[in-house]
């Protein structure tokens, strides 16, 4: 199939770098002749026809952007086949051919079904989770670990001047990459997470441990959905001999300005899922192994489990 036209869309919780993967796909479709369509919040904006054309200047001045300039949205009933008949219908009314999805695993789905109904579509990974299995990682993760970085990093000086342990929720709801990575860049004490587990007595005995080294501050970063940190904090400091309070980072941990690994990532990838238009596939997934990108059918992408990372075995030793 000769491709003609292609659209962009992002979809799900947004991640810093999106904005340079757009930037990459209309670009690079630009620059082989192609014509380039974004389509704002998501699905939605498929289903609702609400699809601009872009040119060259419309992706100028983003890369350095956090968020999506498209938006985001997420659409249930996008599972629908009637539903997404409507967008294939909008599609060919406007010549588009094939599309770029940005997003997390859902998106991966809905970008499979399409592909069934006859538009080719490729997904790019993009969320601060990291946790898309066939990607080691994703756009945006590195970002909003420097941001939980950069506030961890303050919540440790202030314990340290008032030798209190802090307890500190970081997010990722299934993948407990975020609060393991920063854990470690943070020297925190203990980090809790989906992979760890929550076991409250050996959470008491390490803060417990903490204190009878001398340590003046605690932190234990907890990722998101685990447990309540509030309860956690309260317990701490009942028992463990240490001040003791809580802070969620929050959604602070999804916007800003992404970071240079996530701007060239997101370059890379944009491109690079126009190259693979361009040689007629579709249902596929990009993906980055270390510094490598290469690609999978989504199919194969979305059975794969996720490794964990290694770094849990140098927590307790660089304590
Ligand atoms: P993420 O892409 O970050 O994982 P979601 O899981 O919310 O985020 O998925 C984003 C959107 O992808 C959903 O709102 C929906 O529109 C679409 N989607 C998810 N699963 C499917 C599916 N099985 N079939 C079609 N579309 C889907």
């Amino acid at each position: 199939m000769n491709v003609k036209r292609i659209g962009v869309l992002t979809s799900g919780g947004d991640a810093p770098g999106m904005n340079a993967a757009i930037r990459g796909v209309v670009r690079t479709a630009l620059y082989y002749g192609y014509e380039a369509f974004g389509i704002h919040d998501g699905y939605k904006g498929l289903v609702e026809n609400n699809i601009v054309p872009m040119k060259r200047n419309d992706v100028g001045q983003i890369i350095n952007r956090g968020g999506t300039i498209l938006g985001s949205a997420r659409m249930e009933s996008f599972k629908q086949l009637a539903v997404r008949e409507k967008a294939i219908e909008n599609l060919k009314n406007l010549g588009i051919d094939a599309l770029v999805v940005l997003g997390g695993d859902g998106t991966y789905r809905g970008a499979q079904e399409l592909t069934k109904m006859g538009i080719n579509c490729i997904g790019i990974p993009c969320t601060i989770d990291n946790d898309i299995a066939s990607t080691d990682y994703t756009i945006g993760f590195f970002t909003a670990l420097d941001t939980a970085i950069w506030a961890i990093d303050k919540l440790r000086d202030t314990s340290f001047s008032h030798q209190r342990c802090t307890v500190v929720e970081v997010m990722g709801r299934y993948c407990g990459d975020l609060s393991i990575y920063s854990g470690i860049a943070c020297g925190a004490e203990i980090v809790i997470t989906k992979e760890t587990g929550y076991d409250r007595d050996s959470v008491i005995e390490q803060v417990k441990k903490a204190k009878a080294k001398g340590k003046r501050d605690c932190i234990v970063v907890v990722a998101e959905h685990i447990l309540d940190v509030f309860a956690l904090a309260k317990d701490i400091d009942d028992n463990c001999g240490y001040e003791t309070r809580a802070t969620i980072l929050g959604h602070i941990q999804r916007g800003g300005t992404p970071s240079s690994y996530d701007r060239i990532l997101a370059s890379k990838m944009g491109s690079y899922a126009v190259e693979l238009l361009r040689q007629g596939l579709g249902g596929q997934a990009v993906c980055a192994n270390g510094i490598e990108i290469f690609h999978l059918p989504i199919e194969e992408a979305l059975t794969q489990n996720k490794p964990t990372t290694d770094l849990y075995q140098f927590l307790e030793k660089l304590n």
